[in-house]
């Protein structure tokens, strides 16, 4: 479907021609209209999907028309800094996609008079306090911060209109539900929400069923289906190895923009490292790195020639990397929908990509989920380097023991000596039979008196 075909202003069918878009998205077919008549909407839609301009433009149109007004009958708007309140909140679970969300609003609404900020964790108060002072239409917000800056008096929501819950299941896995909680208590009960995430788990599904009125579901494709253009497969592979064959793959590719995921912050550092240590040119990004670091890093993705970007999965979620070609999962994630969160990064807006997993022995059971919540067989690949490392026999020098030991182990017959090989604990019978017949049952050396006898009659203190 043609944009021009959605109900929407002129001036957000200018910003859509400028983005490049000819058709509207699946999402954006079905959500569009309905925002635009002032429903609520649950939205269940894969990463990459158009998501954010199917609540973006809409959100524009009502707030620059004056259109929701009408429909929800929201009070005058008061005249405080710059004659504007914040009439639309737009919450999300990082930095990284509230930063996205606040670009992307930027994009849509050039041509409208609407004004918007975004503020986050991690970075000092001030400019996002300042920008609030100048007055906004829309606020991006991070719960924290947000609730951080309301209870300092600088961000009032009374006069909120729309209220937009952008990626909700992630926001309840970072354990955002009693901020949340508190931020909905706050915003007028006569406004329009929407409420977006990439799963649809029960604890959603009850919270819509709280916060949003008789909402329409908008369903573009399958729970935590994979996107259809991206080339999946796995390597078995053991830990010691993955350096070895990340590193191949990466060689391997032509241009390649690769996005690799590790569990955890130490392990991206790690990761990172090695590659560097390889000589490929590689960045780690993670919670623990500051906002301005992570902007940086961010930025050197996206321009020409980027390192490797080993991230966790803070990273993973909406962040709109453009030409990602390879996501590899260094290590599989536990909760098998974030597997369709991460791999999601690739195959963006229509383009192809490979997403690429590693999983060792006891990363086998994730596997098996993810490949049950897909529904997907992922293709097993074998690396041509490590099964060729593994089919050439190591060294003598380590197969073998030294000339000496095997001298002493091997028996004139040519067999090796009892004493040479594994010894099993004797049980308590055996023991005692042993010291019946006077032999040592313990394998313990012979005291010195023994040793002393035995010498005087020449022969050896073992034998005695
Ligand atoms: P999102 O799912 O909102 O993160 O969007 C993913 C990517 O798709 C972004 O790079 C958007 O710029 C792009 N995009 C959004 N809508 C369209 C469209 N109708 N046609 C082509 N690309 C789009």
């Amino acid at each position: 479907m043609k944009f021009e075909d959605l109900s929407l202003h002129k001036n957000l069918l200018r910003s859509v021609q400028d983005a490049g878009y000819e058709v509207a998205t699946a999402i954006q077919e079905e959500t569009i209209p309905c925002v635009l008549k002032g429903r609520d909407v649950v939205g269940c839609a894969q990463t990459g999907t158009g998501k954010t301009a199917a609540f973006a433009l809409p959100l524009l149109q009502l707030l620059s028309t004056n259109e929701h007004r009408k429909t929800t009958g929201a009070d005058q708007r008061r005249k405080r800094s710059g004659n504007r309140v914040i009439r639309a909140l737009l919450l999300t679970p990082t930095r990284e996609l509230a930063a996205q969300i606040c670009d992307a609003l930027y994009k849509y609404g050039k041509y409208t008079e609407l004004r918007h900020t975004v503020v986050y964790g991690g970075v000092k108060q001030h400019s996002q306090v300042s920008a609030l002072k100048r007055g906004v239409d829309i606020l991006v917000a991070t719960p924290g911060r947000l609730l951080d800056l309301m209870g300092q008096r600088h961000i009032d929501l009374r006069q909120i209109e729309l209220l937009v819950l952008d990626e909700a299941d992630q926001m309840l896995d970072m354990g955002f539900i009693d901020d949340l909680r508190r931020i909905v208590q706050t915003v007028p009960a006569n406004r329009q929400t929407l409420m977006f995430s990439a799963t649809m788990p029960p604890e959603i599904r009850k919270l819509s069923q709280q916060w949003l009125k008789r909402p329409v579901e908008v369903n573009v494709s399958p729970v935590a289906s994979t996107p259809a253009r991206v080339t999946q497969s796995v390597y078995y592979v053991e830990p010691s190895d993955k350096p070895t064959l990340l590193a191949e793959i990466i060689r391997s590719a032509k241009d390649p923009k690769t996005l690799v995921f590790s569990r955890t912050r130490r392990g991206a550092d790690k990761i990172a490292k090695r590659l560097e240590r390889d000589g490929i040119p590689a960045v780690s990004i993670h919670g623990e790195k500051s906002q301005s670091k992570r902007q940086a890093t961010i930025r050197r993705f996206e321009k020409k020639n980027p390192p490797v970007l080993v991230a966790t999965d803070v990273a993973s979620r909406g962040l709109d990397f453009s030409g990602v070609s390879h996501v590899i999962n260094y290590d599989l994630p536990e909760v098998p929908e974030i597997y369709v969160h991460r791999i999601g990064r690739t195959a963006r807006a229509g383009e192809p990509g490979e997403a690429v997993s590693f999983c060792s022995g006891d990363e086998r059971h994730r596997l098996r989920l993810i490949q049950r919540l897909t529904g997907d067989s992922i293709p097993i690949r074998e690396s041509a380097m490590i099964a060729k490392r593994k089919n050439t026999p190591k060294p003598d020098v380590q197969l073998q023991p030294t000339e000496e030991k095997k001298d002493d182990q091997k028996r004139d017959d040519g067999k090796v000596s009892r004493a040479s090989r594994p010894r099993f604990k004797q049980s308590g019978r055996r023991k005692a039979k042993a010291k019946r017949k006077g032999g040592s049952s313990s394998g313990k050396k012979p005291g010195r008196l023994k040793k002393f006898k035995a010498s005087r009659k020449g022969t050896s203190g073992a034998k005695a």
